[in-house]
C-alpha cells in the first residue's frame, strides 16, 4: 500500500481518530442491523436510518444529494488524518462523497445478500469505467514478464474492445478469450504464472450465454487467482455471484438496476478479501477500500451524486419489477418461439434452450419463498431475449424499422422496452470474425423487456413481423 505511516500522530489526530473508530463501530452495528432484513428492505433503506435523517438531514425520509465537489475540515488535525487515511473521509469527489456512499452501502448489502462475508463497493461514472479501473488494479506486472488474462469471448461489445483493443492491442496486456465457456478444460489449458485473473459474463449480452460458474471459480481459486463475474444482465434479485465464490461482481448499474434511463453508473462489488497473485495485501485485504484511495481517486470515473440518488431510487424497487419483467419476458418469448416468421428464439427461458438446464441452476428470483404470492423457490431468467427472423439480415431490419412501441435503442434495461441489432450497434466495432465467435449473427435482434403490458408488446411484436412475410 502506498499509505504513508509516520512515526507518530498528534493528540489532536489521535482524537479524530478515536472518534471516527466510535463512528465505524455504530456503522458496524447499522450493517448487522440491515444484513437481517429481507432484499426487498435492504434494496429500499439501505443503510439509512431514521436515526441519520433525524440527527444529520433534517429528517428527510430519501438520502440527501449532496452536490459538492469537495469535504471541509474542522482544523489541520483532522485534514492529516483524513489525507492519511486514517479516518473514513469523502474529501474530494474522486474518492468518496457521501451521496455515492449511500449507493454502495446499497449495492454491497444486495450482493452480499445471504453471503456469510464482508463485502465493499465502489461506484463509478459507467459499468465501462468499473471495468478499466479493476482490471487495470489488477493487471499489475511483477518481474519481466508480459502478463495476461482470460475472458469468455460471449461478452458485452464494449468490454471485448477494451480487453481486445485497448488492453491487447494497445498495450501488449494479452486477453485469451474462452471459447465454450462450459468447458473447464479450455478455461484450465489458458491459465499460467502470469495470468492476473479469469473473467466471465453471465447471462451474456446479448448472446444470453451462461456457464456453470461454480466450476472456473474453484479452477480460479486453485490457481491463487480472483474470479471476476459481470452479472448485469441477471442483476441481484436472480443471481449473485458472490455467494457461489466469486470475489468481485461488475455491475453496469446503468441497466436494469436504474430503469427510468436518467444516465449511467457502474460498480465493483467485492469480497474482502480477494484471492489475488499481486504482491499488494491492501489491495487483498479490502479491494473496494483500495480502488477508493488510489485507482479511482488517480483515474476519476466518478459518478455524479445526482446519478446516485436516481440509481437509489430506481434499485428500491428491483426485487418485484425485475419478476414481473421476467413474467413478461417469457411471454414473449412463447409468442415468439411459435411465430411462423421466426427462425430462432433466445431465452433462458425456454425448456427447449440448451442452456435452460444450468441456466435453472442458477436463476432465482430472490426471496420467492417469503413471498406470499409463491411461498417456494421460483426460477426467473432475466428480460433480455435474443431472435432471428427467417430471410435474414434484410427480413431482420424490416421487421426491426416497423417496430412502433418498442424503440430502436442501443440500451437494455430500461422501463420501456427497447431493441438493437447487435451487429451493427453495440457489437459493430469488434468485427465479424469475433462476432463469430460470439454467436452474433447479423440477423439477430436484441429485446429488452420492460414495463409496459406484455399483450401490448406483443401486439407490437406481431404488427412488425407481419413485415417479413413473404422472405
Ligand atoms: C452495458 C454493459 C456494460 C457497460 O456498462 P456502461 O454503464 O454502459 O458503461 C458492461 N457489461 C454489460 C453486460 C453491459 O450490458
Amino acid at each position: 500500500m502506498d499509505r504513508p505511516t509516520p512515526p507518530s500522530y498528534s493528540e489532536g489526530v489521535k482524537k479524530y481518530i478515536d472518534r471516527a473508530n466510535q463512528a465505524l463501530a455504530a456503522r458496524g452495528r447499522d450493517i448487522a442491523r440491515a444484513r437481517k432484513f429481507r432484499f426487498d428492505t435492504i434494496a429500499v433503506h439501505g443503510l439509512y436510518t431514521a436515526t441519520e435523517a433525524i440527527e444529520k438531514n433534517q429528517g428527510a425520509i430519501i438520502e440527501p444529494v449532496f452536490a459538492s465537489s469537495g469535504q471541509a475540515y474542522r482544523d489541520s488535525d483532522e485534514m492529516e488524518a483524513a489525507q492519511s487515511g486514517l479516518i473514513p473521509t469523502w474529501a474530494y469527489i474522486r474518492i468518496q462523497s457521501p451521496t455515492l456512499g449511500y449507493l454502495e452501502d446499497t449495492l454491497s448489502l444486495l450482493e452480499g445478500y445471504g453471503l456469510d462475508a464482508e463485502v465493499g463497493c465502489c461506484v463509478y461514472s459507467s459499468g465501462m469505467a468499473a471495468i478499466e479501473n479493476l482490471t487495470d488494479t489488477l493487471l499489475v506486472k511483477q518481474g519481466n514478464d508480459p502478463i495476461n488474462f482470460v475472458a469468455t469471448c460471449q461478452i458485452y461489445g464494449g468490454t471485448y474492445q477494451q480487453f481486445n483493443v485497448r488492453k491487447m492491442q494497445e498495450r501488449g496486456i494479452e486477453v485469451r478469450w474462452v471459447l465454450d465457456s462450459n468447458n473447464l478444460d479450455e478455461w484450465r489449458s489458458l491459465i499460467d504464472k502470469n495470468t492476473r485473473f479469469l473473467y466471465g459474463e453471465l447471462p451474456s449480452n446479448p448472446g444470453l450465454s451462461f456457464f456453470d460458474l461454480k466450476k472456473p471459480i474453484d479452477l480460479a481459486h486453485e490457481h491463487g487467482l480472483p474470479f471476476i463475474a459481470d452479472s448485469t444482465i441477471a442483476t441481484p434479485a436472480l443471481l449473485r455471484p458472490l455467494c457461489h465464490g466469486a470475489d468481485v461482481v461488475v455491475q453496469s448499474v446503468t441497466k436494469t438496476m436504474s430503469s427510468s434511463g436518467t444516465g449511467a453508473a457502474g460498480a465493483i462489488i467485492a469480497r474482502k478479501p480477494i484471492v489475488s497473485n499481486v504482491n499488494n495485501d491492501g489491495m487483498k485485504a479490502d479491494l473496494c477500500r483500495y480502488l477508493h484511495e488510489y485507482p479511482h481517486r488517480d483515474q476519476g470515473g466518478c459518478l455524479h451524486p445526482f446519478q446516485a440518488l436516481s440509481s437509489m431510487n430506481d434499485l428500491r424497487t428491483l426485487r418485484t419489477r425485475v419478476d414481473v419483467w421476467c413474467q413478461s419476458t417469457m411471454k414473449v418469448a412463447r409468442f415468439l418461439a411459435k411465430h411462423p416468421a421466426v427462425m430462432h428464439v433466445n431465452y433462458l427461458g425456454l425448456e427447449d434452450n440448451p442452456l435452460h438446464e444450468l441456466a435453472t441452476e442458477y436463476l432465482w428470483l430472490v426471496d420467492a419463498e417469503h413471498d406470499e404470492r409463491y411461498g417456494k423457490p421460483v426460477n426467473r431468467y432475466g428480460h433480455l431475449l435474443s431472435f432471428r427472423v427467417k430471410g435474414g439480415p434484410a427480413a431482420a431490419r424490416k421487421v426491426f424499422d416497423r417496430l412502433q412501441l418498442i424503440m430502436r435503442v442501443t440500451d437494455l434495461g430500461r422501463v420501456k422496452s427497447i431493441a438493437t441489432i447487435p451487429s451493427i450497434s453495440t457489437h459493430l466495432q469488434q468485427g465479424e470474425e469475433s462476432r463469430k465467435m460470439a454467436h452474433i449473427p447479423p440477423d439477430l435482434v436484441r429485446l429488452s423487456v420492460g414495463a409496459e403490458h406484455p399483450d401490448d408488446i406483443i401486439a407490437d411484436l406481431e404488427q412488425a413481423l407481419a413485415a417479413a412475410k413473404g422472405f
